[in-house]
C-alpha cells in the first residue's frame, strides 16, 4: 500500500552515465504505476564523454538491474578489465599492474601476503605480483570468469570490471529505463523555480517553453551542478591542494593490436595519461595541472603517444578535484515537510 506522503514524481536532470544509471535504478526498484520518472537532457549540450574505465562494483550495479552480460558487452563495445597498469609512476621505465581481486588463496585462514611478507623478511625474493592470477592473466592477455561455488578454487578470488563506450552505456541504460516507463524530455533547462519559503526546487523551465515539475529532483547535470550548486549552492569541497590536476584532454584513436584486459595509466610531467582498450577503438586522455603545462603542450604530448590514428578531435575539459559538500539538499516533499518516502514494488 502506498504511504500518503509517498513521492509520486521524480525528475532527473541530465542524460549522461549518471542520469541514465539513476533512471534505470528507479525504474527497476520502484513501482512505475505509482511513481513517474522524467529525465531531461540536452543533445545540444551533450555529455562529457569520458568515464570508460570502471572498477568491480559496476558488476553489482549491472547485476542489480538484471542485465545480461553478453548483451551488455556486445551493445557497449565493452572489454573485460582485470586491473590497471601504472607505467613510470615509481620511476622512468618501471611499471606494475594493480590487480583486482586476491593474491593467491588464503593460507590457514590468513591472506597470502602475510606469509609472503614473513618469507621476505627471511630473504625470500619472489615478487608479490607473481602470486596474482590477474597480473599473470594481464601479462598473457587472458581472461577468466571467477568460480563462485568453490571457495577453495584459485579462481574464486578473481575480480573484474569493464571498459566500455560511455555513450553506448548511457544509450543502453536509456533503452532499459524507457522500456520500464521512464519518460525522456529533450531540451535545455534555462530556469529553475524554487518554493518561495523552503527553497526546494519545484519545476524546471526549458528553452522550448516546456515546464517540468516534480516532487523529487536528482541533479545529474555533470560538472555544472545546475541544481545542487548553481541553484542551491550546497557547496563544494575543494581537493586541489592534494590532487592539483585541473584539466584533461580526451581523444579516441584507432585500435591497433589485440585488446588487452587492463587500463594503462602512464605518469607524465604534470599528470598522467590514460589508455582504455575497447572493442572498436582505444580511449585516450591526458589529465594534467595547468600550472605546470600549457594546454597545447599537454595536447601535443597526448597526440604524440597515441597507438593509432585519432578518430575524433581532441576534447578539452576543465574541472576541479573534490566533491559536493552535501549530496542531498532541500529535496523531497516540500509541501508537508515530511521525510522522503518512496513506494517500492512488492
Ligand atoms: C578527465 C576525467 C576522466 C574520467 N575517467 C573516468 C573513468 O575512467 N571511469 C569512471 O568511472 N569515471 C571517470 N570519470 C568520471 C566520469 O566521467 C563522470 O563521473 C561521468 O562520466 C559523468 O557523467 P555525468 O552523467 O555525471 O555527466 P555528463 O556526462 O556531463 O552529463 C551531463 C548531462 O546533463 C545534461 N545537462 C547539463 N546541463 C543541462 C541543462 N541546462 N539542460 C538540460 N540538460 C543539461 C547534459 O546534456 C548531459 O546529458 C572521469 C572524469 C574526468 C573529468
Amino acid at each position: 500500500m502506498s504511504h500518503p506522503d509517498a513521492i509520486k514524481s521524480v525528475v532527473i536532470l541530465g542524460g549522461g552515465t549518471a542520469g541514465w544509471m539513476a533512471a534505470a535504478t528507479l525504474a527497476h526498484v520502484l513501482d512505475a504505476n505509482r511513481l513517474s520518472v522524467t529525465l531531461i537532457e540536452s543533445e545540444q549540450i551533450g555529455t562529457v564523454g569520458v568515464g570508460e574505465a570502471t572498477i568491480p562494483p559496476i558488476l553489482l550495479f549491472n547485476q542489480m538491474l538484471g542485465i545480461d552480460e553478453n548483451a551488455f558487452i556486445r551493445e557497449t563495445k565493452a572489454t573485460f578489465k582485470l586491473g590497471i597498469e601504472f607505467v613510470n609512476w615509481g620511476g622512468l621505465g618501471e611499471s606494475y599492474i594493480h590487480p583486482f581481486g586476491d593474491f593467491a588463496t588464503d593460507v590457514e585462514t590468513l591472506p597470502m601476503h602475510h606469509h609472503w611478507l614473513r618469507a621476505k623478511a627471511s630473504g625470500y625474493n619472489r615478487d608479490l605480483f607473481d602470486f596474482s592470477l590477474m597480473v599473470q592473466a594481464c601479462r598473457r592477455n587472458r581472461f577468466v570468469h571467477p568460480v563462485k561455488n568453490n571457495p577453495r578454487s584459485v579462481l574464486a578470488g578473481v575480480h573484474y570490471a569493464y571498459q566500455f563506450d560511455a555513450g553506448l552505456y548511457a544509450a543502453y541504460l536509456r533503452n532499459y529505463a524507457e522500456q520500464r516507463g521512464v519518460k525522456r524530455v529533450e531540451g535545455r533547462v534555462e530556469t529553475v523555480s524554487q518554493h518561495p519559503e523552503t527553497g526546494h526546487v519545484e519545476a524546471l523551465q526549458l528553452d522550448n517553453g516546456q515546464q517540468v515539475s516534480g516532487e523529487f529532483f536528482i541533479d545529474c547535470s555533470g560538472f555544472r551542478g545546475l541544481l545542487i550548486e548553481q541553484t542551491l549552492k550546497a557547496g563544494y569541497e575543494n581537493w586541489s591542494g592534494w590532487l592539483p590536476v585541473d584539466r584533461a584532454i580526451a581523444v579516441p584513436c584507432e585500435k591497433t593490436g589485440p585488446v588487452i584486459p587492463y587500463t594503462r595509466s602512464t605518469a607524465r610531467d604534470a599528470g598522467w595519461q590514460w589508455r582504455i582498450p575497447l572493442q572498436h577503438r582505444t580511449g585516450n586522455g591526458h589529465v594534467y595541472c595547468s600550472e605546470f603545462v600549457s594546454d597545447d603542450e599537454a595536447q601535443e604530448a597526448l597526440m604524440r603517444s597515441l597507438d593509432g590514428a585519432p578518430t575524433a578531435d581532441p576534447k578539452r575539459l576543465r574541472f576541479q578535484t573534490g566533491h559536493r559538500r552535501k549530496f542531498f539538499d532541500k529535496n523531497g516533499n516540500f509541501k508537508t515537510g515530511k521525510s522522503v518516502q518512496f513506494t517500492a514494488e512488492m
